[in-house]
């Protein structure tokens, strides 16, 4: 099995927990594969006049625990096995963040950054139109991921709602706020990131001014690096794909996301000095945040990271064998089903208010996100130390504890 397909490495985690809680051999075999699948090949007539087909999946890994709920990704790199393995990854997600929900994904194989407006609209309507018998506000719940976002999910509750000749707020998540969306959607992952650096720091003790890394400066790692900020850490290396930033006085988020807006990239913010995304993962830091995609500390690198702490703002930013090697050298790992579970938390106010048709203050959002992620932090990481174990593995533990017993209860149908 190679180090760098997110599914070998999911299925590695599940079976590695599987056998410390002995977990019973048929309820894993159970769930080291999907429910079900659906591949759809998506016409889509481009701006020139060209049909292009495009492949676009939606994967149902577990509804044991409440209806399927996961983001849609665009990115050439989409495969039927990743969107498998985020698939699962999004049921643990759901179970140890204790909400009533199973886990999907879905994706999309193509570049949004050389596609137009209309292009991706166009796009996003049909691959909704060819999933809509799949999904449901009961039945699997989609949001955003990688390259989409309130747009997005606006065209899709637009398509769904279309069709069904009603409107449907509550079949999506991450809606923009005129229409059904919740305060605090768009930026909740990076926030809850930012609350389990902050909380790590106290488990910790670390004190002084904490000095933070971020690698990827997109939704996540811009929201994680503005809230951490705002607290204040100390932001002194940020990276994006083109690159990456040190300065040991530290960035203003604020302004490097109007430099990037402006150039592209975070390279060649004024008073910082170059550095390539390797010497950003090395770098010496209290927390380092991978904000990015999965893989990215490897069995290659795990020895050269000097941060105390890692917080997954990513999902799967850790393979098995890096995990292993940073347990060995003592860096604390907050897992991304912990972690990143801000912005499914929110998604699943925005269903609650949808389903209620009520609309809450940016208040009241944050003070239900901050209080689940403190209570879930401190659950994963007092059983962590009473159980001696790390907290990647200790969230799993929960997390697949919570749902093998939903299934064992509900019985496999003969
Ligand atoms: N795509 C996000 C994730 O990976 C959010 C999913 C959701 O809100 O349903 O957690």
């Amino acid at each position: 099995m190679s180090e760098f397909s997110l599914l070998s490495n999911v299925i590695r985690d599940l079976e590695y927990v599987a056998g410390i809680i002995e977990l019973d051999r048929d309820i894993l075999e159970f769930l080291k594969v999907p429910k079900r699948v659906l591949e759809v090949s998506i016409p889509v007539k481009m701006d020139d006049g060209h049909l292009e087909i495009f492949t676009g999946y939606r994967v149902q890994h577990n509804d044991a625990r409440g209806p399927c709920k996961g983001g849609v990704r665009y990115h050439p790199k989409v495969t039927l096995d990743e969107v498998k393995a985020l698939a699962m990854i999004m049921t643990w997600k759901c179970a140890v963040h204790d909400l009533p929900y199973g886990g999907a994904k879905g994706g999309v194989v193509c570049n949004p950054k050389e596609m137009s407006t209309e292009e991706i609209e166009r796009l996003t309507r049909r691959y909704t139109f060819m999933i809509a018998d799949f999904i449901g506000p009961f039945r699997d719940v989609p949001a955003p991921d990688l390259y989409t976002g309130p747009r997005e999910m606006a065209w899709m509750m637009d398509t769904y709602s279309q069709l069904k000749g009603y409107l449907v707020p509550e079949v999506v998540t991450g809606k923009p706020t005129c229409i059904w969306g919740s305060e605090g959607r768009t930026g909740a992952t990076g926030r809850g990131v930012a609350i389990c650096a902050r909380e790590v720091v106290k488990a910790l003790n670390i004190r002084g001014r904490v000095t933070v890394a971020i690698q990827g400066f997109g939704n996540v790692g811009f929201n994680a690096a503005k809230t951490l900020y705002d607290m204040g850490f100390r932001i002194i290396g940020v990276s994006d794909s083109k690159g990456g930033i040190y300065s040991l006085e530290g960035l203003n988020p604020y302004k490097l996301m109007a430099h990037k807006k402006a150039t592209g990239s975070v390279v060649g913010f004024e008073g910082a000095r170059t550095i390539t995304n390797e010497e950003l993962l090395a770098l010496k830091c209290d927390i380092l945040i991978p904000a990015a995609i999965e893989n990215v500390l490897t069995s290659r690198n795990a020895d050269i990271i000097e941060a105390r702490a890692v917080v997954e703002g990513a999902n799967g930013p850790t393979t098995h064998e890096a995990a292993k090697i940073l347990r060995e050298r003592n860096v604390l790992v907050v897992p991304d089903i912990l972690a990143n579970g801000g912005g499914v938390t929110v998604s699943y106010l925005e269903w609650i208010q949808n389903l209620h048709r009520e609309h809450w203050s940016l208040d009241e959002v944050h003070k239900r996100l901050e209080e689940r992620m403190v209570r879930v932090f401190w659950e994963v990481y007092k059983n962590s130390v009473e159980n001696g174990r790390d907290m990647r593995t200790e969230a799993m533990v929960i997390a697949v504890k919570r749902v093998a017993e939903a299934v064992k209860t509900l019985g496999i149908w003969p």
